[in-house]
């Protein structure tokens, strides 16, 4: 069945509605440090932030962020590396790069001011209808509407919408839910305190129906929808891949080369890693002892969570390799890290397995520190030795990071 968003809302609901949530942020609306001021470039930074993990996760980004960059002049000056290493560990990295370029399109287009209308900021880079949504409201109070994860299921209930919320159609509903519930007083107090009831109280599981404010007009609770809606497709099936990540050592320093425009976390430093087969992962120093760990891994795995999102209920395991020094790499594998870096792997130092997941991959990343022989770096990539001082002050991905911190603890 589809909703309209008008069938569902009454002009006396929609008032009954915006008088609720405005009574209830005043008096529970939570202190959060981009709510201190309405600075538009605040506002667009923590709502950035916060597209990834949880409020809590992002605070101390933000202030690092903010300490560095305290307004989108300095943000636009900065150089990249600047940006992506501040934004580390926060994952998708292409958001930091589209935050950078969408700076510098403020300050060399509109005198460092940001527009405050929703059409003109969605054609700054990286925002979109929530983003701009948020800005116009919070910033310039501007009576526009948001949908994101907490408004969407805090929306879905109140009409108890009973499609698949992520489809065309039930985006559609929820959108025209928003745009029609939007008061033209005090939009941005709504709206924040709209998410802020869909965080604090109609949560995912277990909704506090009773502390609510919206439940005498939450079509969900007079039917007893809270446990079943929103309704959502099942999840993609995870699947299990395994990476080789080989540090290469030549003279004290280690090859690291920049992730491309095409690659996952595009513009970060990296180690040599590719996706291997199961063939070559039989292959790796430590074959004898593979085949009992797999068990135990793949009883633990669950995948949910990304890769580089703070906040969640992330598990990353290490674990040490057996790998007796002076071991080598099969000759197809040695050729594919010849291909890859254009140096040549020797014998094995050291070994360690991480794990981590990313989209709807469970990714086993079987680590190898070797001396690299003959190293003659490809041409065609951004790459080069650093010393382990250095790695400190590269953007990493969080993978890069704890392979970064294992060297120094070698
Ligand atoms: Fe959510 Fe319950 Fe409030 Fe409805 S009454 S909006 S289900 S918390």
């Amino acid at each position: 069945m589809t909703i309209n968003a008008n069938d569902a809302l009454s002009s006396a609901r929609k008032r009954r509605i915006q008088k609720a949530v405005l009574g209830w942020y005043g008096l529970h609306g939570r202190k959060l440090p981009w709510r201190e001021s309405a600075d538009p470039y605040r506002v667009w930074l923590s709502e950035v932030m916060l597209q990834q993990t949880t409020v809590a996760a992002v605070v101390p980004y933000f202030e690092r962020f903010t300490a560095a960059f305290p307004d989108v002049e300095s943000l636009a000056a900065a150089e990249i590396d600047e940006v992506l290493k501040l934004w580390e560990g926060l994952g998708y990295y292409s958001r930091a790069r589209n935050l950078h370029k969408a700076a510098q399109v403020v300050v060399s287009e509109y005198s460092g001011k940001f527009p405050d209308d929703v059409s003109t900021l969605r054609e700054l880079p990286g925002i979109g209808r929530y983003t701009a949504g948020a800005i116009a409201s919070f910033a310039f109070d501007k009576p526009a509407a948001i949908v994101e994860a907490n408004t969407e299921r805090l929306y879905a209930r109140l009409i108890a919408l009973r499609e698949d919320v992520r489809s065309t159609s039930s985006q559609k509903t929820l959108w025209e839910f928003a745009e029609s519930i939007v008061p033209s007083e005090r939009p941005g107090d709504f709206n924040q305190a709209l998410m802020d009831i869909g965080s604090k109280i109609c949560r995912p599981q277990d909704p506090d129906c009773d502390q609510c404010p919206l439940q005498p007009c939450c079509h969900s609770f007079e039917q007893g929808l809270q446990g079943t809606v929103p309704v959502r497709k099942p999840r993609v099936p995870i699947t299990a891949v395994s990476e080789l990540g080989v540090v290469l050592q030549h003279r004290g320093k280690f090859l690291l080369r920049r992730r491309t425009e095409t690659e996952r976390w595009a513009g970060m430093w990296d180690f040599v890693r590719f996706e291997i087969d199961d063939a070559e992962a039989a292959s790796l120093p430590f074959t004898q002892t593979l085949s009992a760990r797999s068990t135990s891994l793949r009883a633990n795995s669950n995948g949910k969570k990304n890769d580089d999102v703070p906040g969640g209920k992330k598990r990353r395991r290490t674990q040490s390799l057996f790998s007796p020094a002076g071991e080598t790499f099969s000759e197809s594998l040695t050729a594919r890290i010849a291909e890859s870096s254009g140096a040549l792997p020797r014998q094995v130092l050291a070994s360690m397995e991480f794990s981590y997941s990313v989209t709807r991959y469970k990714v086993r990343l079987f680590c190898f520190l070797c001396k690299a022989e003959t190293p003659k770096l490809r041409e065609d990539h951004e790459q080069n030795w650093f010393s382990i001082e250095k790695l400190g002050e590269l953007p990493l991905s969080t993978t890069g990071r704890q392979i970064a911190v294992w060297l120094e603890q070698l």
